[in-house]
């Protein structure tokens, strides 16, 4: 059969209908299995036992506390990443998705069955294995070696491809749903240059070009962390980077639009690091910094929760200088973040010396 459309977007996930027709799958180096389930009856105070789920009820001052448990939780092992996301199951009971990702080439098991999940989480994350003992498990799912992108969402002889059928990514960062909403706010725009009769085959290129640099430089990061994800000094630091640069960076620049509006364009397209090979990654210094530590322990971690929080993110703002200001105070406090760290980590190693 055939129809006759305006537009053809491709929106069938997984299916990756244009993708595979047109052959423009590309599957990264450093691919991912992903092993996940959800579960419910499960005893919610194990999670308790974590001391990093800060301090409850909130300090005077703290006004942003809120029930930890609400959190998505990571836990960090060596070539994998563990995700722990509170639910409400249909009977309005506590539900969980618990989710284990892998880099197969770094990561040494298989977990492909909630037993072998539960032999290695034993082995590295005791409070997960627990709380999953405590629970009864409601269905399991598996993928292996899934990551992928296409080579381009966007063109000229007017189709798209939104979502799942463009890219699989690594939930580290929960860009999925993230990158989606971006590509609906761009095609509305192409749509409304073309009713115009302004839409041009370099700007339906541009918008493919600087949907993909995001998406391809967060993948990249991500790929890059998982040998040295079981690091706790290290993954603190890159989880405290990357939130910096979202809250002060790239969150004020999509509530600004700059990810579709033509006259804003071009600050998004800073986020493309097309020539760097380990975007948004930490300083050489502060890498050697966690070498020259050993084993870190609580005293190593410089903790800036509430300084990362940029409360200006949401401004919609009618003059640019603004998202500058913003992303100029980012930098101010990663710089001092880094020197908090770094000073830090000198006096630990130079009492160790003098001892
Ligand atoms: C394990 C895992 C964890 C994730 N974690 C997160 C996270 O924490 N945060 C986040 O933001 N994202 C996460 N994601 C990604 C998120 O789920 C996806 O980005 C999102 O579901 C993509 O939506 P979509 O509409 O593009 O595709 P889908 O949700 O897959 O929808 C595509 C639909 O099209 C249907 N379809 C296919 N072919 C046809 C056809 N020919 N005709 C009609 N219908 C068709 C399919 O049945 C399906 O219902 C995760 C994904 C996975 C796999």
């Amino acid at each position: 059969m055939s129809l006759e459309a305006d537009w053809v977007i491709d929106v069938t996930g997984r299916r990756q209908l244009l993708g595979r027709k047109l052959d423009l799958i590309q599957k990264p180096e450093g691919q991912r299995d992903c092993f996940w389930f959800r579960m419910r009856g499960f005893d919610r105070g194990m999670l308790k036992n974590l001391n990093a789920l800060g301090p409850m009820p909130p300090g005077p001052g703290e006004p942003y506390h809120y029930d930890r448990y609400f959190s998505t939780h990571h836990f960090m092992g060596k070539g994998f990443w563990i995700w722990l996301i509170p639910m409400k199951g249909e009977d309005g009971g506590d539900m969980m998705s618990v989710g284990f990702t892998s880099r197969p080439d770094v990561f040494s098991g298989n977990v492909r069955r909630i037993s072998d999940f539960l032999a290695h989480t034993d082995q590295s994350h005791r409070v997960v294995s627990d709380l999953v003992r405590s629970g009864e498990v409601l269905d399991t799912n598996t993928m292996k070696r899934y990551h992928y992108v296409v080579s381009r969402v966007y063109h000229p002889d007017r189709w798209a491809i939104v979502g799942d059928a463009a890219y699989a990514p690594d939930p580290l960062f929960s860009n999925g749903l993230a990158f989606g909403t971006l590509q609906w706010e761009q095609l509305g725009e192409m749509f409304r240059q073309q009713l115009e009769g302004r839409l041009s085959p370099e700007m339906v290129h541009t918008y493919s070009d600087l949907l993909m640099g995001p998406v391809i430089a967060t993948q990249t990061a991500i790929t890059n962390w998982y040998p040295t994800m079981h690091d706790p000094f290290v993954s603190a630091i890159r989880l405290n980077w990357i939130e910096i640069a979202y809250f002060y960076v790239f969150l004020p620049m999509v509530v600004n639009g700059c990810h579709y509006k033509p006259d804003r364009l071009k600050l998004f397209k800073l986020l493309q690091n097309t020539s760097d090979s380990r975007p948004f990654d930490i300083t050489p210094d502060l890498v050697a910094a966690g070498k020259a530590l050993g084993r870190a322990r609580p005293e190593h971690f410089v903790y800036m929760g509430k300084e990362k929080v940029n409360l200006r993110a949401m401004e919609m703002l009618d003059d640019l200088r603004g998202l500058y200001e913003q992303g100029a105070e980012g930098g101010r406090i990663r710089a001092e973040y880094t020197r908090q760290i770094l000073s830090r980590v000198a006096q630990v190693t130079r009492t160790v010396l003098d001892q």
